[in-house]
């Protein structure tokens, strides 16, 4: 068991970075740990409400001159940015495994994913454009373009503390925005080391800043006048009651993307091998707390009698079983290591809560994740094994609610309408996958379901930086979403100029 060396090496204190200084806190402070080995390696601030604001008010002082930086220029520092993250690329992605518990491959997938975004950003140049029509009346024309607004709020969740900010940040500020940045506090360290990057690639002081903390950095965004606009991801409480809730009486734009209850469903044409192999990364992938994780997998009956889809249903869930067994549990650095641990204790508690809600409300524990191995010298605080539910039903609390972690239930549906049904009695619409060999299953699937992100024969139906991250229902809360072009039209004004030539 070889462990790959900790880039962080002594506890870090992290400081704010605002107006393109470090600057320490005045709020207290918290630790974060890493959760696979129990300690300390940060010690993050809860900022203020003035430490805040005059992040506000330094990036709104940035904000003229970066806007009239020409988009060539801007571009520029994007590529510069790109190529510091791909030379810094293994330290960042450990530095991502040691703050949430994540295992090196998902860390370097999300350090990936996260440089995918400032690539597709650098076209802004073109992506930017407006567009014209001579003549619209004798000797008129009329254009338009499009322009930045000014500071835009990020606020982002612990499960990808690298990735997730940056589906919004590179495009604000390619469009000429400036951005405030909240990272969690449970996870911060990977939005500081781009930070670091972004003031080495040559951002000015003021365009991407960074304050930590909790509420008090969360309201003094929302009540800001000079913040534009929020983009938050997190869960569904807090993004529709605090987040959407506070844009519509502010008045900002918003981007809110929440919580999901995700279903698999199983076909009865479905390649069985690969359907557990992508199933295994679905289900239990960032050891189940993802927003594209699958947790509730439906084996479907269509064209079946009762027994055939009994038979079918065994063969499925047993096969499920056998490989979640095998997963490979411990410190996510060591690079045979297949699922990390829960992110904190509490977190953990929170998904022990659901287990026992299910036994007492009479699923069939198949697969107890509380009993397992971890592999290393490690303490058992935040480890949960994977665990599957049989019997389930939907009025279940398992079945209808966000867990967030790696537990999954196994049901059956005697048709493809019926699945459908399923899915859409409950209140999420994130992400939904099907796996079949029938393009007619697939297309009616993908037609019907009402869920934001659809996966054919995929487990993680997440799209890449130039295709919107949708979300449906209680998943997502506003009209544009994030990455590709619709975040450059959230980050932008829509001008329409008509002009008579003399
Ligand atoms: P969370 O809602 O607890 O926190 C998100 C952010 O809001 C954090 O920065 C946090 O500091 C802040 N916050 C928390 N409570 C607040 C309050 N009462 N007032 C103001 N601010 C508050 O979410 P989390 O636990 O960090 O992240 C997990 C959630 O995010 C899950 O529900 C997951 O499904 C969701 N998520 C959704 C997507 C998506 O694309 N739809 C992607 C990733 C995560």
């Amino acid at each position: 068991m070889a462990i790959l060396e900790e880039p962080i090496k002594e506890t870090l204190e992290i400081k704010n970075y605002t107006d393109g200084e470090w600057v320490e806190s005045e709020g207290e402070v918290k630790d974060v740990v890493n959760p696979a080995t129990g300690k300390v390696i940060a010690k993050v601030p809860i900022s203020t409400k003035d430490e805040i604001d005059e992040a506000v008010e330094a990036a709104k002082e940035a904000f003229p001159d970066w806007r009239r930086t020409p988009p060539l220029a801007r571009v520029r520092c994007l590529f510069r940015l790109k190529e510091l993250l791909e030379e810094n690329f293994e330290e960042l992605s450990r530095v991502q495994t040691m703050e949430h518990g994540k295992t090196i491959d998902e860390s370097r997938g999300e350090t990936r994913r996260g440089i995918e975004m400032v690539e597709v950003a650098t076209g802004i140049p073109s992506l930017m454009m407006g567009y014209n029509l001579e003549d619209i009346a004798t000797g008129i024309d009329e254009y338009l373009i499009r322009q930045p607004l000014g500071v835009f709020g990020i606020i982002a969740p612990f499960n990808f503390p690298f990735m997730v900010p940056l589906w919004f940040a590179p495009f604000a500020i390619a469009t000429g925005n400036c951005i405030v940045l909240k990272p969690s506090s449970e996870d911060p360290i990977s939005q500081i080391k781009i930070a670091e990057l972004a003031e080495e690639a040559g951002i000015p002081p003021g365009v991407w800043s960074i304050v930590n903390g909790g509420r008090t950095v969360v309201s003094g965004m929302l009540e800001h006048p000079d913040i534009e606009g929020i983009c938050f991801v997190g869960s569904t409480p807090v993004g529709r009651d605090v987040i959407y809730k506070g844009c519509g009486d502010t008045g900002k734009r918003v981007i809110v993307m929440c919580g999901a209850k995700n279903f698999a469903l199983v076909m009865p044409d479905a390649n069985l091998e690969r359907t557990i192999a992508a199933c295994m990364t679905s289900f239990y992938g960032n050891t189940g707390q993802r927003c594209l994780s699958n947790t509730n997998l439906v084996v479907v009956g269509e064209g079946l009698n009762e027994q055939e889809l009994d038979a079918f249903y065994e063969k499925v869930v047993d096969a499920f079983v056998d490989a979640a067994s095998k997963i490979r549990i411990g410190y996510g650095l060591d690079e045979t290591i297949q699922m990390g641990p829960i992110r904190d204790e509490s977190k953990k508690e929170r998904v022990l809560g659901y287990i026992e809600k299910g036994i007492e409300e009479g699923a069939k524990l198949k697969l107890d994740g509380r009993k397992v191995e971890i592999l290393g010298d490690l303490p058992d605080t935040c480890f949960l094994g994977p665990t599957v539910f049989e019997d389930v039903t939907l009025d279940m609390a398992i079945a209808k609610e966000e867990i967030f972690g790696p537990v999954a239930n196994m049901m059956k549906a005697g048709s493809l309408d019926e699945a459908i049904e399923m899915i859409h009695r409950i209140p999420f619409g994130n992400a939904a996958s099907i796996f079949t060999g029938s393009g007619k299953w697939a297309r009616e699937f993908q037609y019907r379901v009402e869920c934001g992100n659809i996966g054919i024969n995929i487990g993680i139906a997440a799209p890449m930086a130039f295709f919107p991250f949708s979300g449906m229902k209680d998943s997502f809360f506003g009209t544009l979403h994030g990455q590709g072009q619709e975040a450059i039209r959230f980050f932008t004004e829509s001008k329409v100029v008509i002009q008579r030539w003399f």
